[in-house]
């Protein structure tokens, strides 16, 4: 009997680290193994309030600031992470196995933490890669990272606002 596995979306970031130690091209080499689709993709320089927000179930770890600083870019000289959302059969679960175990010395080494992260002096597990752990926090990430229009699936209900003094930067074509 065939069971009907249900389509999810997740976050996947590339952190500072796996930036830092060139490792995009294998991530997405191996996440392509999972056969998922991506569905957005974007280099985001982090701000205090996003990386807080991201991280705010752990805002009360003795290692939370630094967590910041780390997702920041501010420990690895690359103030910026890669965002994209994953799409497919069981992508939650299928991108979490890809990425391992939360510390990379107990992560399988095959896996991408296990094989790319370490833990620093200061016990700050630097682990590469960051992926949602369940479809609640998943659609809090996405949501956080990304605008309905960035994403090329319909994943959660959007409504269109207008907005009177809008303000974005174009390109000046006159220079
Ligand atoms: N982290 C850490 N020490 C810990 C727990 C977490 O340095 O004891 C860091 C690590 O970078 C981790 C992030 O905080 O990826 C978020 O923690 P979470 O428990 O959500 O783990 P994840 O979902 O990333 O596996
Ligand atoms: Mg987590």
């Amino acid at each position: 009997m065939n069971t009907i596995k249900k389509n999810q979306a997740t976050l996947i970031l590339i952190k500072p680290d796996g930036l830092k130690k060139s490792l995009t091209g294998n991530i997405l080499t191996r996440m392509a193994e999972t056969k998922l689709e991506i569905a957005a993709a974007k280099m985001v320089r982090v701000s205090e309030e996003l990386a807080a927000e991201h991280y705010k179930h752990l805002k009360d770890k003795p290692f939370f600031d630094e967590l910041i600083r780390y997702l920041r870019g501010e420990l690895h000289d690359r103030k910026k992470v890669m965002a994209m959302v994953y799409w497919g059969e069981e992508a939650i679960k299928k991108v979490r196995e890809m990425a391992g175990a939360t510390n990379p010395e107990e992560a399988d080494p095959v896996s991408i933490r296990g094989a790319y992260g370490r833990i620093t002096t200061k016990g700050l597990y630097e682990n590469v890669i960051h992926a949602s752990s369940n479809e609640e926090e998943a659609k809090r990430e996405i949501q956080l990272w990304f605008a309905p229009d960035e994403i090329i699936v319909d994943l959660y209900p959007a409504k269109t606002i207008v907005e009177k003094e809008y303000k974005r930067r174009v390109w000046d074509t006159s220079a």
